[in-house]
């Protein structure tokens, strides 16, 4: 990479074999545990998803209170529901004139990265098409945001400048427009964003942008913008701006690991963050930044693709569907305990990680709990994608490395009752593309450098984890943190 990645990789300090330390490899939990020197399931973030105690469902950075509406949305957003704090709660502690600030593509992202005292916490809502926050954050958007918002700057220009053809330069990529790609987008080949079609509205483009390179291109405008209006870096303590940049996940979702497109949004990243890291050397001086990057989690290949490739272990070779899944849950549930008037969903419903039972139709039918799950272990457990049946229980008293992730990902109150893991290169999707979500490593493998003020550069093999990060930074800055903290320190100097 002839850009800013390849700096990092060739000048930086580089774990080369780093991974989360956490069974659930789903995006709220991967970026919940970068900053907080935490594991997601201990404070309270065992997926995206979860079934709470009055067995709604509910997202991770949802938040009851009304107070905390999302500018030009009905929902509500804070850290609330992560029981930790954040590494940049610790550099306010330690220097309150310090200033943080996080901008990326989601909400779930930038906020568990951020945590509960940052100064600004933005990101793109893709049905409006414009970078948003929580009002638990700040009263209003920043004028600086609304101008930014109101121009719409890349939306526009990028469109209007989308070749008609796309031609991807030299590459590792495999072979394009492979059977299992993700069409919806209705893309020119390898192009990841289509000009809109007279009758799309506007909101189609809203998400071909959110689900593209274009969105870093933006997160980074807007960065760019708030190191300029906030003065980062310019005080006498250290400022701390964290940038989620998603597309490398939405187009991987979409095209896999080894696309095309996946290959032009890292090469989009690359270019990037040269300009970025260029531009700030030059206005801050060489010396004066500490760069981290990270990722919250992988992603597993085309089912299709491993399967040419003769990597896809999954019994079953191609995706798996969810409905015959959770179809089985439901009957057998409905075999055993519900009542011939009840529908099933009132006993159990998929929470995102897993099935969790309402306690509350158990105690009103009389049924024995450990019973019910039980019988939904065995029944599920005869399936031949299904490597394993955990139930809570089981995931604590587990004595092999694969309990012990997924204990890291285990929060008891929202945790699901039966967790399914299926085998390795099992890729359940709704439709075509791929995800991320597994114990394996293709999605908790992850990049972890470190560059710039007084890192020691180097190549360090052997186990690294994203959880260290937090802490190794506060050792490396002279910061106080938590205690209890279950990342270790890595020394990032001689
Ligand atoms: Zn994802």
């Amino acid at each position: 990479m002839p850009g800013f990645l390849g700096k990092l990789y060739r000048e930086g300090r580089v774990y080369t074999e780093a991974s989360l330390d956490h069974g659930i490899s789903t995006t709220c939990g991967g970026h919940a545990t970068i900053l907080t020197g935490m594991p997601p399931g201990p404070i309270g973030i065992p997926g995206n998803t979860y079934i709470d105690e009055n067995f709604n469902m509910r997202y991770c950075v949802d938040d009851l209170d009304d107070n905390y509406k999302v500018f030009g949305q009905d929902v509500n957003r804070s850290p609330n529901s992560m029981k930790a704090s954040t590494f940049g709660e610790w550099l306010k502690q330690s220097y309150p004139d310090s200033r943080v600030f996080s901008v990326g593509g989601k909400d779930r992202a930038t906020i568990t990265m951020a945590g509960h005292k940052a100064d600004g916490v933005f990101w793109y809502d893709a049905k409006n098409g414009y970078f948003t926050s929580s009002r638990f954050y700040t009263k209003e958007l920043p004028v600086y945001v609304q101008r930014f918002n109101g121009q719409n700057p890349l939306i526009d220009g990028y469109l209007k400048d989308t070749p008609d053809t796309w031609i991807h330069g030299e590459g590792s990529y495999r072979e394009d427009d492979y059977e299992g790609e993700v069409e919806a987008l209705n893309r020119f080949s390898g192009h990841p964003l289509a000009k809109p079609a007279k009758s799309d509205d506007e909101s189609n483009v809203f998400d071909q942008i959110y689900k593209s390179p274009v969105i870093d291109t933006q997160t980074l405008q807007l960065a760019k913008i708030i190191i300029e209006e906030e003065h980062l870096g310019g005080g006498e303590h250290p400022d701390l701006l964290i940038l989620a940049l998603s597309a490398i996940d939405l187009v991987g979702h979409q095209y896999g690991p080894r696309s095309a497109e996946s290959e032009d949004t890292l090469d989009n990243i690359d270019h990037l963050l040269s300009e970025f890291v260029s531009d700030l050397e030059r206005t801050l001086g060489k010396d004066n930044l500490l760069i981290v990057l990270t990722a919250d989690h992988g992603v597993a290949e085309l089912p299709e693709y491993a399967s040419e490739m003769g990597t896809n272990n999954c019994p079953e070779q191609g995706r798996i569907a969810a409905w015959p899944l959770f179809l089985r849950a439901l009957a057998s549930t409905y075999w055993h305990f519900t009542g011939p008037f009840d529908r099933p969903s009132e006993l159990i419903q998929f929470g995102g990680t897993g099935f969790s039972f309402s306690r509350d139709y158990i105690d009103r039918e009389g049924l024995e709990l450990s019973n019910v799950i039980e019988t939904l272990h065995d029944s599920l457990s005869e399936i031949d994608i299904v490597r394993n049946v955990w139930t809570q229980k089981e995931i604590l008293a587990g004595t092999n490395e694969e309990s012990r992730l997924l204990r890291n990902s285990l929060s008891p109150k929202n945790s699901p009752d039966i967790l399914l893991q299926l085998h390795e290169s099992c890729v359940v999707t709704l439709g075509k593309g791929t995800t991320h979500g597994s114990i394996y490593h293709y999605d908790r493998d992850v990049p972890l450098m470190y560059y710039g003020w007084q890192i020691k550069p180097g190549h360090i093999a052997g186990k690294a984890h994203t959880v260290d990060i937090a802490p190794s930074l506060a050792e490396h800055i002279g910061l106080l943190t938590p205690q209890d903290l279950y990342g270790k320190p890595k020394r990032l100097r001689d």
